[in-house]
C-alpha cells in the first residue's frame, strides 16, 4: 500500500459535487468568499506571528459579475498561494490546506480560521463550466495562473502579479447564467456572507456596495450594545418591522462554546406562524436556517442567531438532527431563557410587565412542556389583576405556598362576582385564555396546597342556614331537579341569588366544550354541579318567606333567571321566558 497525500480521481468526483454534494447551489458563494476571508485571516495571523511582513494592505474582498464575459470574479488580498501550494491545496483536492495550517500553528490562540477537510473550492463547479485562478503568495516569487474545466483536468503556468492575492474567475455555465445578475448575487451574499469579518464589496460598474457587517452583534460584548441596536439587528435579520418583545444575548465559553442572540417577536395576527426560527453560523459564516434541534422544542415563536464554532461548517441538516452537541446547545438556551426571565422579573419588572401579556403564552407553554424550564420559570409567570397591576401566584397569596387563587376568565361576564371580591378588598387574577387555564391546572399539579377557583365558584364563603320551603320553591321555579339550592349571606344590597359552579365540574364541562366537534347546544347546557346560592339577606328573598306574598313562584323564577344572567349569556329559550316573566310581573 502506498503512503502519501491523497489525490482523488477527479473525473469521478466532479459529477458527484455537481449532483448531490451541495443540494443548495447558492452555497458556492459562501465557500469561495469564506476561503477568501480565511486567506486574509491567515495573512493577518502570520504578521502577528512575525512570519510575514506587515505591508499595511487594506484587506477586502471584491465580487464582480460580467454579463458579457459570463464570469463571476472573486478577489482577495489574503495569503495567496505559490505553485507548490496550488499543487498541494488545490490539485490534490482531498487534502485540506487548512488542516495543515492549523496543525502547524496549533497551540496558539485560535483565530477562528475556517478550515475543515472539505471540498469547498470545487463547489464552484456547481455553476461554472471552467474556473480560472490567479494567485500569488505573500512569500513573493511569481504568480500562478491556473485553469480547470468541468472534467477535472487542469493547466497551470507562471504569471506576473504585483501583490499577494487570489483572484478566482468562474466561467458560468449556460444553464446558470441567472447568477450573473447583481441583485441575485446581493441576495445570496446577504444570506451567506452578511456577517463575514472583512469588507465584501459587490462591484457594479463605478459603484461598490459593501454587503456585510464585519462586526456582528452577537460577537460583541453585550454590555456595549444598546437596546436600540438589538432591535435594529433583530428587524434586519428576521425581516420584521416591529421591535421584539424579549431579547437575550448568550456568550457561552465553557463547557460549550457558542454565542447567540435570541428574541421573541411580537405576533401580528393569529395567522402568524408560531414556529421558531434559528439561524446557525460558524464563526460569522452562515450555515443554515431552521436547525430544528438547536431550538428547544418548548420555546415556540422564538427567533435566534447562533454561532457555533465547534460545529463543522459543511454540516448537513441530518447530521445536526442527531448531534448531541446541538442538543446541549438547545438545553443551554432553555436554561438561559429561564434565567433571563428571572432576572427581568427581579430587576426589570416594569419592562417585563410592559410586554408581558404578549409574551406570557410562550412562557406558560414552555413551563408546561419542559419540566426543568417550568421549575425555573414558573414562579415568574405574572397575571393581570382585576384591580390593576400584575401578580404571580406567590404574590397573590402574600408569599404563602398554600391557599386559593381566585380568577376570572371573562372580566365582563363575571363582573358582578368580581365586584363581590372587590367589596372585600380582594383582587382577582385574570386568566382569560385557554393556555392560562391549562397553566392553572399545571400549577396546581405542582403545588397541591394551591387551588385555583373561578370567581363564580369561589364567592360562597358565607354559607347561611338552609330553608326547606325556599329550597322547594326555587327547585320548582328553576324547573330543574339537578340544581342544588344553597343559602348565603351577601348583605341586603347583594343580588337575590347567584349561580355558583363547582370548579371541578366546570373544568370538566369546559374540556368537553373544547373537544365537542359540534355543539353550541352543548355549550349552553348547564352542567351538573351548578348551584343556586340564594342571598338570605336580600329584601325580595325575605319577602318570599312571608306567607301572604303573591306570585311567589314567578318571583323565584325571576330571581333564578337573573342569577343566570349575572353568570352568563341567556339561551334563546331563557331570554324569551325572562322577557315574558318581566312583562307579567310589571
Ligand atoms: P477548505 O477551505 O475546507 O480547506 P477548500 O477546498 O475550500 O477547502 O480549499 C482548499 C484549500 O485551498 C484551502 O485550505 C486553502 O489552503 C486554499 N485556498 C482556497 N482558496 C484560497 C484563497 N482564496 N487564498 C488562498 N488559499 C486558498
Amino acid at each position: 500500500m502506498a503512503k502519501g497525500a491523497l489525490s482523488v480521481d477527479t473525473e469521478h468526483l466532479f459529477p458527484i459535487i455537481k449532483k448531490w454534494l451541495y443540494s443548495e447551489k447558492d452555497i458556492f458563494i459562501r465557500e469561495v468568499v469564506s476561503n477568501a476571508c480565511d486567506a486574509i485571516t491567515k495573512h493577518k495571523r502570520l504578521i502577528s506571528l512575525g512570519e510575514a511582513e506587515d505591508d499595511g494592505c487594506n484587506y477586502r474582498i471584491t465580487i464582480t459579475a460580467d454579463k458579457d464575459e459570463r464570469t463571476i470574479t472573486v478577489r482577495d488580498n489574503g495569503i495567496g498561494m505559490n505553485a507548490e501550494e496550488v499543487e498541494r491545496y488545490i490539485n490534490n483536492i482531498a487534502l485540506s490546506g487548512a488542516v495543515e495550517f492549523i496543525s502547524k500553528y496549533e497551540g496558539e490562540a485560535s483565530s477562528g480560521i475556517i478550515g475543515h477537510f472539505g471540498l469547498g473550492f470545487y463547489s464552484m463547479f456547481i455553476i461554472a463550466e471552467k474556473v480560472e485562478m490567479f494567485t500569488k503568495s505573500y512569500k513573493g516569487g511569481s504568480g500562478v495562473h491556473w485553469i480547470c474545466d468541468g472534467s477535472g483536468s487542469f493547466e497551470s503556468e507562471e504569471c506576473e502579479l504585483d501583490n499577494h492575492c487570489t483572484e478566482i474567475i468562474m466561467h458560468v455555465s449556460d444553464d446558470e447564467l441567472a447568477y450573473l445578475d447583481n441583485e441575485k448575487l446581493k441576495t445570496i451574499l446577504g444570506r451567506y456572507c452578511a456577517f463575514m469579518p472583512y469588507d465584501i464589496a459587490l462591484i457594479e460598474g463605478e459603484n461598490e456596495t459593501v454587503v456585510n457587517d464585519t462586526n456582528p452583534l452577537w460577537q460583541r460584548n453585550p454590555s456595549e450594545i444598546t437596546d436600540e441596536q438589538y432591535n435594529e439587528f433583530y428587524k434586519k435579520v428576521f425581516n420584521d418591522y416591529e421591535d421584539p418583545l424579549f431579547k437575550l444575548h448568550i456568550v457561552a465559553d465553557y463547557p460549550l462554546n457558542f454565542k447567540g442572540v435570541i428574541f421573541i417577536p411580537r405576533r401580528k395576527s393569529g395567522y402568524d406562524s408560531t414556529e421558531s426560527e434559528f439561524k446557525l453560523f460558524y464563526n460569522s459564516v452562515f450555515v443554515a436556517d431552521n436547525i430544528k434541534d438547536a431550538c428547544p422544542e418548548h420555546l415556540v415563536n422564538f427567533r435566534g442567531v447562533l454561532d457555533c464554532p465547534e460545529l463543522p461548517l459543511n454540516v448537513s441538516r441530518s447530521y445536526l438532527q442527531n448531534d448531541a452537541y446541538v442538543r446541549k446547545v438547545a438545553s443551554h438556551i432553555s436554561k438561559k431563557v429561564a434565567d433571563k426571565l428571572n432576572s427581568m422579573f427581579n430587576n426589570e419588572r416594569e419592562a417585563l410587565e410592559k410586554n408581558w401579556n404578549d409574551m406570557k403564552p410562550y412562557f406558560e407553554y414552555a413551563c408546561m412542556r419542559d419540566e426543568k424550564f417550568g421549575d425555573r420559570a414558573r414562579g415568574c409567570i405574572l397575571f393581570e389583576k382585576t384591580d390593576g397591576g400584575f401578580a404571580t401566584v406567590a404574590e397573590y397569596l402574600d408569599g404563602k405556598d398554600e391557599g386559593t387563587v381566585y380568577y376570572t376568565n371573562n372580566k365582563e361576564e363575571q363582573s358582578y362576582y368580581i365586584g363581590l371580591f372587590a367589596e372585600k378588598g380582594k383582587s382577582v387574577l385574570v386568566l382569560d385564555s385557554v393556555i392560562d387555564n391549562s397553566f392553572a391546572q399545571y400549577f396546581e399539579s405542582k403545588n397541591d396546597k394551591i387551588k385555583f377557583r373561578r370567581v363564580d365558584s369561589g364567592f360562597v364563603e358565607s354559607e347561611a342556614e338552609s330553608n326547606d320551603a325556599l329550597t322547594e320553591l326555587f327547585k320548582k321555579a328553576s324547573s330543574r331537579e339537578d340544581i342544588e339550592i344553597r343559602f348565603v349571606s351577601l348583605g341586603e344590597d347583594g343580588a337575590a341569588a347567584l349561580i355558583s359552579l363547582s370548579e371541578e365540574n366546570r373544568r370538566f364541562a369546559d374540556m368537553m366544550k373544547m373537544y365537542a366537534a359540534n355543539g353550541s347546544a352543548e355549550v349552553f347546557k348547564i352542567p351538573n354541579g351548578e348551584s343556586l346560592s340564594v342571598n338570605i339577606d336580600n329584601p325580595i328573598v325575605k319577602k318570599l318567606l312571608i306567607e301572604e306574598t303573591e306570585n311567589k313562584e314567578d318571583i323565584a323564577k325571576h330571581i333564578y333567571l337573573s342569577a343566570i344572567l349575572l353568570s352568563r349569556t341567556l339561551t334563546a329559550e331563557e331570554a324569551k321566558e325572562f322577557v315574558a316573566l318581566n312583562n307579567k310581573l310589571i
